[in-house]
């Protein structure tokens, strides 16, 4: 309040009251009857950052952990970039150290903002993903410190739970309906259906590159034609023995090009499909209008996104109506929040990336943003083996299609860490290249 105001405000008020009132708005004023709440909470600094790396049921998961100078108090975050994951664990111990040891954990966006910039050169996977674990281990330490689950933080609950979906998937339309019937049996409201996995390879025919010695052995193939044409029959298949009760979701994964996906998505229409997934590729999102322009089904993006700037120009033009990104990918929770909350104003609403290779220190966070947000979607989920579980205590667990987490103080997920130690993690860098019929690499 500059000095100008000041007298305003006396002269409208009288001095005695005004006196009163200025004392308690004042920025810097201390009311004699409130106690500052740092009497109470003495600052913490952060005393080490480092990476744990585990694989127990084979995905590669990464985590920072962050322990403070209150002895027992540490926070857990999620930086899994499962096809990378050596490289993440690198940039979490060689860097996160000099950068963070010494500072004030209460303060999540001044190290957000400043650990953004400080490697001058940003928004590229590896570093974003170590800031994410940074982010989400702040966000539990807060949590932890404030005695609340995290979700409390963010504003508490807009719902009692997370709708999730599931993943149904099988060699024949009639196979993936059996399974989709089979969660439905088990409470899901929301199935995701895949005939064959992404971009059905089993469909395809004649790898000639192989006969010719092109590419490896273990290359994949994919009939991008033969793909298009199964999709809208593995709808109308399972719609015709499922109902249009469900709601079904498809992952086209970016893998054929903008007008054989538009005229997928145009034969898809009658079947209603709660979202296509992923409809073009990272080089191609310039087709979204003519896209958006040609089909009426919903779309989830974003997976492939590392700069939450990314987003703003296709809210803007309502090009998609879920958000699908990584959350331990575009920085942890603080900017999944203002995706979050971008979306709020734009009508597009959430669907994190989650995975077997997100940690369940990752789904948990989603989780707590799902809680707290008003333009909740649906939450994909997976089920985790009882390795997981025993590595990660706290995971989040699914009851007749919701996901529940527990009420602990911030994330509630912890690491033990001598049991994720049995089971290191690998490099799978040969593997995930996917080519056509002569040889040439389908994205991604
Ligand atoms: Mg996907």
């Amino acid at each position: 309040m500059n000095t100008f105001d000041r007298r305003e405000m006396l002269q409208l008020l009288g001095a005695g009251s005004a006196a009163g009132l200025l004392g308690m708005l004042v920025p810097g004023s201390v009311r004699a009857d409130v106690p500052p709440y740092t009497s109470g909470m003495p600052p913490i600094k952060i005393r080490s950052v480092k990476a744990i790396a585990t694989a127990p049921e084979g995905a590669n998961l990464v985590l920072v952990k962050v322990e403070t100078t209150e002895p027992g108090l540490y926070g857990i975050g999620c930086a899994t970039f499962t096809q990378r994951a050596e490289v993440v664990v690198t940039a979490i111990n060689e860097y996160l150290p000099d950068f963070c040891v010494g500072k004030d954990v209460d303060n999540i966006e001044d190290l957000w903002q400043s650990c953004f910039v400080s490697s001058y050169w940003r928004n590229g996977p590896v570093l974003n993903n170590a800031l994410s674990g940074l982010d989400q281990a702040l966000w539990d330490i807060k949590g932890k410190r404030a005695g609340m689950p995290v979700y409390q933080l963010l504003g508490g609950k807009s719902r009692f739970a997370v709708d999730a979906y599931a993943h149904a998937d099988g060699k024949t339309p009639e196979e993936v309906a059996t399974n989709v019937q089979k969660y439905m049996d088990d409470g899901f409201r929301y199935i995701r259906i895949q005939q064959g996995g992404y971009g059905s390879l089993y469909l395809a025919q004649q790898p000639d590159f192989k006969a010719a010695g092109f590419g490896r052995d273990t290359d994949d193939f994919m009939d991008p034609v033969a793909y298009v044409q199964a999709v809208p029959k593995l709808f109308r298949e399972v719609r015709k023995r499922c109902g249009e009760e469900i709601d079904l979701l498809h992952d086209t994964h970016e893998r054929v090009q903008p007008q054989d996906m538009i005229n997928m998505c145009k034969r898809i229409e009658e079947f209603n499909p709660y979202w296509i997934e992923d409809p073009l590729t990272p080089e191609n999102m310039d087709w979204f209008p003519q896209l958006r322009a040609n089909t009426s089904v919903p779309f989830a993006m974003g997976e492939l996104f590392n700069n939450p700037n990314e987003f703003i120009p296709y809210m803007v033009q309502r090009s998609f109506d879920y958000i699908r990104c990584h959350v331990s990918q575009v920085g942890g929770i603080t900017p999944a929040m203002k995706i979050a909350r971008l979306g709020e104003f734009f009508n597009v609403k959430s669907g994190w990336h989650g995975p077997g290779d997100v940690s369940p220190v990752g789904h948990a966070a989603h989780c707590h943003i799902d809680l707290a947000i008003w333009n909740f979607g649906v939450q994909e989920s997976v089920f985790f083996g009882d390795k997981t579980k025993e590595v990660f205590p706290g995971t989040p667990e699914i009851k007749k299609g919701y996901l529940y987490i527990n009420e602990a103080p911030g994330l509630g997920v912890d690491v033990n860490e001598a049991l994720a130690a049995k089971y290191p993690i690998t490099n799978h860098a040969g593997r995930w290249t996917i080519r056509r019929r002569d040889g040439t690499i389908i994205r991604p």
